[in-house]
């Protein structure tokens, strides 16, 4: 590494879902385009210890990490845009940091000391951070504070950054604040009394921004630009628009034709440097491939936590990676599992039916019935984790006749437990952290469906379970056509299920969703997606 690291700091302004992340992953692609060896860490304000406790509707996905963390969703925008994996502690909250203070307050480290928000918890914040530059040697980090400028919770944070840039030098540390400028209806004139309080509201704590990334519909006017600029003491062109897009990789792009990357290098006081051409190319590729699309092909999603798209959003873009590497755009249709029952027919009419995870009785008939019906009627399935384990008891059900077959999640009293607790997940329990979690390498069977899409006898995926395939039933289920050609910790877990015979018909114990990047789709999506193309 040539010197210390610089950081960038990346707040919010006026209100959530601005697209702070997109911004951050943004800027962090534009200096990994540069060279730089830059990584991306979110802080979450929330007094949860991680998201894994936290309901997908709510807050979106739960996003694990290589090393199990059950993390915010945003981290998978990170990983997406750089192409890069993170560790669970790229994702810090209220509760790491204050378990932290207390626990070295109980060992008596603080010798007497009065423990207080500052310096106490604004310290550990800044070391969290830098622990992540030291330890990963890390050129440049980008670090988004979750909630907006004026939250109660966010003020420790903010408070330690705003000490980090006084202790590190204004020319290590920067400040981007998202806003937004929203155009009424009627007149359609882009507004700019929200950045100008949240801009306030940021200097009222200390920290002037260095530069603002303005969400607005279409590119902002160069007279409002000019009056943002000069209301809150930003130069003009560090005034950034960030008008909406049709894919969210194209923002990179977007901040590059602002002067964005120049900017950041002379705050910074980095030497200009030129980005490299031969990674530019492949990233504009990436982001034209997901334009350049010869028809459309229409996937049924059926889950639980359809209401909100985002709550499977590593899975949603997963499907479009691989539509856009075999020039398709993928219609997602989020269908209710609850809903469902009574009205299967109306999945016939789609290309392919995935099902993700999930948890809990609610709604679990509906994906059972769907398990069936996509395997008799002979249409495309991947199922994922939950849709993994429902498929067995749909085939259990209705290929073996074991009509009380069931996870014993859903009917602990079942004859035919054909999904069953982990062994060590008995007398667990606490709720965090406990499931099994993060990558674990899995033996794929030679000559099977799985063995082809992956070209390899050994893959390593990501988990988040806590029931399993009960492996008593193995022998029944091949007599009746549905083969695991996939286990792991030396054949204790069965982690892939196949039909042979069948169009394509695969579920995963695993989470596959978050290894698929941009422009390298995760191999079974790209199988099925490729699948439910092929008539
Ligand atoms: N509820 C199931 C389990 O805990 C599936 C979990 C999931 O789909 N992530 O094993």
């Amino acid at each position: 590494m040539q010197g210390r690291a610089k950081f960038i700091f990346v707040t919010g302004g006026v209100m959530s879902g601005l697209g702070k992340g997109i911004v951050s992953s943004s800027i962090a692609k534009l200096m990994q385009l540069s060279g730089k060896k830059v990584s991306c860490v979110k802080i979450d304000p929330y007094l949860n210890y991680d998201a894994g406790t936290m309901n997908p509707v709510a807050h979106g996905e739960v996003f694990v990490t290589e090393d199990g963390g059950e993390c915010d969703m945003d981290i998978g925008n990170y990983e997406r845009f750089l192409n890069q994996n993170m560790l669970k502690t790229h994702n810090i909250t209220t509760a790491q940091v204050y378990s932290k203070v207390i626990e070295a307050e109980r060992r008596g480290e603080y010798l007497g000391a009065c423990v207080q928000i500052i310096p106490h918890v604004t310290n550990e914040i800044k070391d969290a951070i830098k622990r992540i530059a030291a330890s990963e040697a890390l050129e440049i980090v980008v670090v988004e504070v979750g909630g907006t400028v004026g939250d109660i919770e966010s003020l420790p944070f903010l408070e330690a950054l705003r000490q980090m840039r006084l202790e590190e030098g204004s020319d290590s540390v920067m400040f981007v604040h998202v806003t937004l400028a929203p155009s009424l209806e009627v007149v359609g004139e882009q507004k700019t009394k929200p950045t100008q309080h949240s801009v306030q509201e940021l200097r009222r704590i200390g920290i002037q921004p260095d530069m603002l990334a303005v969400r607005c519909k279409k590119e902002l006017e160069p007279d409002v630009r000019k009056k943002i600029s000069s209301f809150s003491n930003v130069e003009l062109k560090d005034v950034i628009s960030c008008h909406d897009a049709a894919s969210v990789l194209e923002v990179p792009r977007m901040l590059h034709s602002q002067g964005v990357v120049e900017e950041i290098f002379r705050k910074l006081g980095m030497p200009a440097q030129l980005s490299r051409s031969e990674e530019w190319s492949e990233w504009d590729r990436i982001v034209e491939s997901t334009k350049s699309a010869g028809g459309h092909v229409r996937i049924a999603m059926v889950g639980k936590y359809v209401k909100l798209a985002d709550s499977y959003v590593s899975v949603n873009h997963a499907l479009r990676h691989a539509g856009s590497k075999i020039g398709r755009l993928v219609d997602i249709d989020w269908i209710d599992s609850e809903e469902l029952n009574g009205n299967l027919e109306r999945l016939a009419s789609y290309d392919g039916i995935i099902v993700p995870g999930g948890f809990g009785e609610r709604g679990a008939e509906g994906i059972i019935n769907t398990a069936n019906f996509a395997r008799e009627r002979n249409i495309p399935y991947l199922g994922i984790c939950f849709g993994f384990q429902l498929a067995a008891v749909a085939f259990a059900r209705g290929a073996c006749g074991l009509q009380d077959a069931n996870t014993t999640e859903i009917n602990p009293q079942t004859k035919n437990p054909v999904i069953d607790l982990l062994p060590e997940q008995k007398g667990v329990s606490n709720k965090g952290a406990t499931l099994r979690l993060g990558a674990h390498e899995i033996e794929v069977s030679q000559g099977s469906l799985a063995g082809g899409i992956y070209r390899s006898d050994r893959i390593s995926k990501r988990h988040r379970h806590r029931y399993e395939l009960n492996q008593k039933y193995i022998g029944e289920f091949s007599d009746k056509g549905m083969v695991f050609t996939g286990f792991s910790d030396g054949r204790r877990r069965a982690e892939i299920l196949e039909i042979p015979g069948h169009r394509f018909y695969v579920a995963v114990q695993y989470h596959p969703e978050f290894n698929s990047r941009p422009g390298h789709p995760e191999e079974v999506f790209e199988a099925f997606v490729k699948a439910s193309v092929q008539k």
